[in-house]
């Protein structure tokens, strides 16, 4: 089965490692093209020069993304992903991006005879580098059993959300429930650490409590007890994300405020930390605004 995956970043890299032996013939693409090479060498694929190459002849292209802009950009022009897939073929959207699009991306493949998925991921990059991911799809029964091969090999749970879009919109909103919880952490702890509070004792209690979370649990203590702040999965992301599901609650007319202002939290430390910083490192902001370290 010839595979084309397109977009070798923090998340897509491990994911595509996945995909490296039988039956699967890979041909990777990424737009630095040093790294498509160097992972082309290390797991003796092939790579592309330009998306319409990776795609052609491919059975299935996959596409990992910061955000649907960027696969609109990869999928159009003349050496786009448009002017070199084939009829018959299946492309896997699995950047987390927006309803909107690629619901216009699925109607300009469905002109050229192939079937579209949006398959956002949520697991991170231990989740990916494990093949442990959470796979949310959107699409028909069909298109979605039909990829779902390929799925499983960076995927343990593949679920299928909805009508095209409805995996973005699912995994939107459970990146709005992320911001939320990291924002609400920071802010209890910091308020803690100025009344003086051993932070590490008081994470420990939240952490066997009913205000724990997966960020408390499994974020917090490393990163902002501990003050590593690896970057795995970018602010500018998690920013993107949350932006998306403010966007989502304000088409469908619902009152989201929560989402809204994390939606501008999430911008304001974006702005205030750059495009490099983790998701994580957002606590900072909280941190500075009210002159205390947690930690
Ligand atoms: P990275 O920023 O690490 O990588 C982005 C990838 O997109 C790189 O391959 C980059 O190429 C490429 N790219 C960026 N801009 C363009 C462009 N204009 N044209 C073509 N290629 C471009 O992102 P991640 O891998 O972390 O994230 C990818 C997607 O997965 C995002 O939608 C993210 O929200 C989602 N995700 C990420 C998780 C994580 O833990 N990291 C977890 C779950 C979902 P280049 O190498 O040249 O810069």
């Amino acid at each position: 089965m010839k595979v084309a995956f397109l977009g070798l970043g923090a998340i897509g890299e491990p994911m595509a490692g996945h995909l490296t032996s039988d039956p699967i013939e890979l041909t990777a693409w990424n737009r630095s093209h040093e790294k498509a090479g160097a992972f082309a060498a290390k797991h003796s694929v092939d790579s592309a020069a330009t998306p319409a190459d990776a795609v052609r002849n491919a059975e299935v292209v996959i596409t990992c993304l910061p955000s649907s802009r960027e696969v609109m950009e990869v999928y159009s022009g003349e050496t786009g992903i448009a002017s070199g897939i084939s009829k018959g073929a299946i492309m896997i959207d699995c950047t987390s991006g927006d309803p909107a699009t690629s619901k216009e991306i699925a109607a300009l493949l469905a002109k050229k005879d192939v079937e579209f998925i949006d398959a956002p991921v949520s697991g991170g990059v231990k989740g990916a580098i494990a093949g442990t991911l959470t796979v949310m799809c959107g699409g028909s029964e069909a298109s979605i059993d039909r990829a779902r091969p390929v799925l499983e090999r960076f995927g343990k749970k593949i679920v299928r959300c909805g009508e095209i879009g409805a995996g973005d919109a699912v995994k939107a909103m459970n990146q709005a429930l992320l911001a939320v919880h990291i924002w609400s952490a920071g802010e209890a702890l910091a308020v803690l650490a100025r009344l003086g509070v051993d932070t590490r004792i008081a994470l420990d209690v939240i952490n066997g409590s009913s205000g724990r979370s997966n960020s408390s649990e499994n974020l917090f203590t490393e990163r902002v007890i501990g003050r590593a702040f690896p970057r795995t999965f970018k602010l500018a992301l998690l920013d993107k994300d949350v932006a998306i599901a403010a966007e989502i609650a304000r088409d469908n007319a619902v009152s989201a405020p929560f989402v809204e202002l994390a939606a501008r939290l999430f911008s304001e430390a974006h702005e205030i930390l750059g495009e490099e910083a983790d998701h994580v490192e957002a606590v900072k902001v909280i941190e500075e605004r009210a002159g205390v370290q947690i930690s």
